[in-house]
């Protein structure tokens, strides 16, 4: 061994050492929150062989500031139901760095939301967002609010308490929250009217993933699912292969799933499955998108309803079958932890050569690992699912220009960043040792601009 490994090696035990210590005390410091740790483990290894060749960071603590959040907000949502009943649910918003721009992330109305939830995905923000190559910062937020069943005027009366609260954290400037699961255009919609009273201007940039008719960005609805999906075909690419052709699983059926199955199938990929939180379709012959569409943007109903059309099609109940189906491309556009160990084997068994994560931390720990081990392509969330929120950047742009753009130039900026994102993700994987580990590659790309900003502005 030369001296110059020697040097290396020794570094690279040391942040290996440093990395393990943080790992404990992230765990100490936020008890039951098993999905925050996840998120911060899967990071944290990745930072290694930037730290042992960047020992700067170790010393000034980098890491250690950015697992902190700035702050965690936590209040009550009081609201009346249609039968006169005082409902209470609990409202997060944290707002995790802001360190390259104004905090930036969604908001999710989920029975399941909780600590541990918002801050995983807040954490992750911080990270995609600096990806995105656009000016803003990491956040997150959300209730565990159930909008399932819920009237109209039950989601309004509660998006208008939920924003009495949340009025007073946010800002252009500040913070800049948008939609996640159970948060869509309506949401957004009441959000911003209350919004609206509570400051008394009308300040547009505040929410992204508004209406088009009142400062909303034509592709925003979209840009996840078709984001994931050009990230996707890049990496196909590279290794000489293509949606053309290929048949492909998508889980969920909300806006991620719906356009990413949309631009697969542009793209000439046969989409066999799809899934809600009840049950899962498979249809041989290929979805039927119009129907899906229907079903879930207009008339609010269950997967279960697509077979009564397409009584060819097949409906399972339960989510974790649907990996079972045979795929060569696997979307997993749901929510976190949906494919574990065993549904990461018995994807890699039925051949699928591509997985591409619209969800966020859609693959625990185990997964990922049973994908890159099997050489499986893997575009992680951070990277592949990036479009929203850049489409979200792109929102907050033309509203502070007070312009907008056509579908044309929003969708050319789109397919713009999601190849810079891959460019990234796969030259940082690349300088630091691991060619080809798009998770490596795009906590590095990630972290490496917010840790200069950070540097750059003292403690
Ligand atoms: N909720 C989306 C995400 O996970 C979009 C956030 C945004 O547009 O701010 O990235």
């Amino acid at each position: 061994m030369t001296l110059l490994q020697e040097l290396e090696s020794a570094q690279t035990r040391n942040a290996q050492t440093y990395i393990g210590q943080l790992l404990e005390t992230v765990k100490k410091r936020n008890p039951n929150e098993p999905e925050f740790h996840q998120a911060v483990e899967e990071v944290l290894h990745s930072l290694i062989p930037v730290l042992a060749r960047h020992p700067h960071y170790i010393e000034q603590a980098v890491i250690d500031r950015l697992v902190e959040p700035d702050r965690l907000i936590s209040f009550r949502v009081p609201w009346i139901d249609d039968r006169g009943q005082v409902q209470v649910n609990r409202g997060f918003r944290v707002q995790f760095s802001n360190a390259i721009g104004p905090y930036k992330g969604g908001l999710r109305f989920h029975p399941s939301v909780n600590a541990s939830i918002i801050k995983f995905l807040g954490f992750e923000q911080i990270f995609k967002n600096s990806l995105t190559g656009q000016p803003i910062g990491g956040g997150k937020g959300g209730s565990d609010f159930d909008p399932k069943g819920k009237s109209d005027r039950e989601i309004m009366r509660f998006c208008q308490s939920f924003m009495t609260e949340l009025s007073q954290h946010i800002g252009a400037d500040i913070d800049v929250p948008a939609g996640d699961i159970g948060v869509g255009a309506r949401e957004i919609g009441y959000l911003f009217g209350q919004y609206k009273k509570m400051v008394g201007a009308y300040e547009a940039g505040v929410l992204t993933g508004k209406g088009i008719g009142y400062g909303g960005s034509l592709g925003r609805k979209e840009a996840t699912g078709y984001g994931a999906v050009y990230f996707v075909e890049h990496m196909l690419r590279d290794a000489g292969l293509g949606f053309a052709g290929s048949t492909v699983v998508v889980s969920g059926s909300g806006n991620v799933s719906i356009y990413a199955m949309e631009k697969a199938m542009q793209l000439g990929a046969k989409v066999v499955a799809c899934s809600d939180s009840n049950g899962y379709i498979y249809h041989k012959e290929g979805i039927c998108l119009d129907t899906i569409k229907k079903l879930k943007e207009v008339d609010n109903k269950r997967c279960q309803d697509y077979v009564l059309e397409h009584p060819d099609a097949l409906y399972i109940e339960g989510c974790s079958g649907i990996w079972t189906l045979p795929c060569d491309i696997a979307l997993p556009c749901a929510t976190q932890n949906e494919i574990d160990r065993a549904a990461a084997e018995r994807l890699v068994q039925n051949g699928v050569k591509a997985v591409g994560e619209g969800a966020n931390m859609p693959s625990t720990l185990e997964a990922v690992e049973v994908f890159l081990a099997h050489n499986v392509l893997f575009a992680p969330a951070k990277a592949a699912n990036a479009g929203g929120v850049s489409v979200s950047a792109l929102e907050m742009s033309q509203n502070s220009a007070r312009l907008s753009w056509t579908l044309e130039e929003v969708d050319a900026k789109l397919q713009q960043i999601m190849l810079h994102i891959y460019r990234a993700s796969t030259d940082a994987a690349e300088q630091y040792g691991a060619p080809g580990n798009l998770v490596v590659g795009a906590n590095i790309a990630g972290f490496v601009k917010v840790a200069e900003a950070m540097l750059a502005q003292g403690v």
